[in-house]
């Protein structure tokens, strides 16, 4: 067809100068503005609209990784933003496949991690007036509140822009998810494909330097001067920002014992000299300046105020951001330094580098002493050959096989699996933890694992708790296929925190929160031709998981964990409310309910 048998509407934008009479289609022009933008990797579902824009990619040279579940798919788009620093890409179906994808969006936006999920659609005339189209939903409105921007492309000469639009704003400031609606006719549109060709646009610098104001930097460095007991706190921003070099020296240079959020874990490594990861309880009771350093003061941190904060309250903040607004969002920040990472840390540290003085060695000498007397007491745990495991034993051996593969991805969700894992395995390399974030959600972990092996090549070790495996258990199929360096340890105690829970009416039915017992989790992995292997001590865990690291076949652990060993919620049971109410109600009460119900 050439533009003069056209009758689409956009055709009439062609200009006769640069017109050659052949044409390109919204397929090519998303294809093209995609790679222009250095997007390799495409994680998705196929389906209508999008199942030949999905085969063009791959066609294209794009990368295109076919999940089982949207969530999934989403869930590796947001961890590889978090792991590149460029926005992972989620490609899905209309309204039911939206929004199976918008999980993981919200989840990335959350995070803080540039994520960009693109969506097929109805046509907006239709969906506009309601008129019940196959998967009819209103996909742009319902994604606006639930992440960083939202965007849709109408016409094919605005595929440049709106792509533009997108890969901008997941990458600017604080980094996040990004909503791109295309609807289905927008692909089969057709234009002049030099003027296509010129439509398109690369974003120049979507993520520029924000130097720090020098009086907010003179600041910060008043207040670490006068503190007696200072304390540095590493944050998944500070991994995302891949200033390793300047979270180094900074932290060297001031001579300030850290603490690494869970997913700013090996940063630096576990055993630095000044490493404080041992000694949480007493650097957050105790530490009179606290410098925030790509984290923040939510939940995770008992939102910078409470007991664990020590009473009466007393702490001095310095907050490094590049999100203005972050600043006083629990407690007062005493200098807020905006501004990008590397920039704020390279100027604290050039601004300490005449004459500074290192923070009281009677501090240093307890968190120190504290910290190796935690590590020396926790030792012999992880040394225990129990079977059935307990976790120390069981991460004992993982930790092992980590400290002497201090390369594989590390990947961790579930309850106890995930709150003993953090404290017990150590991490050496940045950006190796890659864990269930800001939320705590449930359901990351073979997405994250798939991600982790695509777009970095290592291996990958995915320790799973039974039931957080449950969630996304099914992509071990996307495992095979692609085969992957992946090995999944699922922990399986029977059930969510332990697998001892008992129907309290009685019955048949077992408790909410029980599993089948003794599953057999290796099983599935083989069912795809991978390989499975029931462990049932560390020795048998380690040998497995070595194997495996070393293999690089895709590999599922059955690893069998005394049903008895979880606690409550793992460590954060205080969360979850718990009746007071002894027996639910008395004689009388039920009595009136009854009588409701007869009514
Ligand atoms: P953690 O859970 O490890 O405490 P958070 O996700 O809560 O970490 O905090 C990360 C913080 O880092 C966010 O407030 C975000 O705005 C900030 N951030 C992200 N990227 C950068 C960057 N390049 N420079 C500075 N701050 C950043
Ligand atoms: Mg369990």
């Amino acid at each position: 067809m050439s533009v003069a048998e056209s009758n689409d509407p956009v055709d009439a934008s062609v200009s006769a100068e640069t017109a050659t009479g052949e044409l390109t289609d919204g397929f090519h022009l998303l294809i093209d503005a995609l790679k222009l933008n250095d997007i390799k990797t495409i994680y998705g579902v196929p389906g209508i609209p999008i199942t030949d824009l999905g085969r063009m990619m791959q066609e294209e040279g794009l990368r295109v990784l076919s999940f089982r579940h949207e969530q999934n798919a989403g869930n590796a788009a947001a961890i590889a933003g978090f792991l590149t620093k460029r926005p992972g890409v989620c490609l899905t179906v209309s309204a039911p496949g939206f929004l199976n994808g918008l999980t993981a969006l919200a989840h990335a936006t959350t995070n803080c991690w540039p994520m960009i999920l693109i969506s097929g659609s109805s046509e907006r005339e239709v969906v506009d007036l309601m008129q019940g189209d196959y998967e009819e939903m209103d996909q742009l409105a319902i994604a606006k509140p639930l992440c960083k921007a939202a965007f849709r492309i109408l016409h094919a000469q605005d595929i440049g822009i709106g792509v533009a639009r997108a890969v901008r704003a997941s990458l600017s400031g604080r980094p996040g998810g990004v909503y791109l609606d295309i609807p289905g006719a927008l692909l089969g549109q057709v234009m002049d494909e030099i003027e296509g060709a010129k439509s398109l646009v690369k974003v120049i610098d979507p993520a520029p330097a924000q130097i720090p104001a020098p009086g907010a930097v003179a600041r910060a460095l008043d207040v670490i001067k006068g503190a007696k007991k200072p304390l540095i706190i590493l944050g998944k921003g500070a991994a995302y920002a891949q200033a390793d070099e300047a979270v180094r020296k900074f932290v060297e240079t001031s001579g300030i014992p850290y603490l690494p959020m869970s997913m700013a874990k090996g940063l630096l490594p576990d055993n630095h000299p000044q490493s404080a990861g041992a000694a949480r309880s007493l650097v957050l009771k105790e530490s009179d300046v606290v410098i925030m350093v790509g984290a923040r003061l939510n939940w995770l941190l008992s939102h910078g105020k409470g007991k664990s904060w020590g009473e009466p309250h007393s702490t001095k903040f310095v907050q490094i951001d590049i999100e203005p607004r972050e600043m006083d969002s629990n407690v007062e920040i005493a200098a807020p330094l905006v501004g990008d990472m590397e920039s704020c840390l390279t100027a604290l540290t050039e601004g300490m580098a005449a004459g500074w003085k290192a923070p009281p060695q009677e501090w240093t000498d307890a968190v120190r002493e504290k910290r190796d007397a935690n590590v020396a007491r926790m030792a012999p745990t992880l040394q225990n050959n129990a079977s059935p495991m307990n976790y120390a034993g069981a991460l004992g051996a993982i930790k092992r096989v980590v400290d002497k593969n201090p390369e594989t991805m590390f990947v961790n969700e579930g309850a106890n699996t995930l709150d003993f894992a953090r404290s017990m395995v150590d991490m050496h390399r940045p950006r190796k933890r890659l864990d269930v974030g800001t939320w705590g959600v449930m359901g990351v972990g073979m997405g994250t694992a798939i991600a982790a092996a695509v777009e970095t090549g290592l291996p990958v070790l995915a320790v799973e708790g039974d039931s957080a495996f449950g969630f996304s258990g099914m992509e071990i199929e996307t495992i095979c296929r692609y085969n992957l360096p992946v090995c999944v340890v699922v922990f399986n105690n029977n059930g969510i925190y332990r697998g001892t829970d008992k129907n309290r009416a009685g019955g048949e039915d077992p408790a909410p929160t029980v599993f089948v017992e003794n599953a057999r989790y290796d099983m599935m992995m083989e069912a795809f031709g991978g390989v499975g292997v029931h462990a049932t001590n560390p020795d048998e865990l380690h040998r497995a998981v070595s194997e495996a690291l070393e293999s690089g076949k895709p590999t599922l652990v059955n690893a069998v964990i005394d049903p008895a060993a979880g606690k409550e919620s793992g460590n954060i049971g205080s969360l979850n409310p718990t009746s007071v109410v002894a027996k639910r109600m008395s004689h009388h009460v039920l009595e009136i309910i009854k009588q409701k119900a007869a009514q």
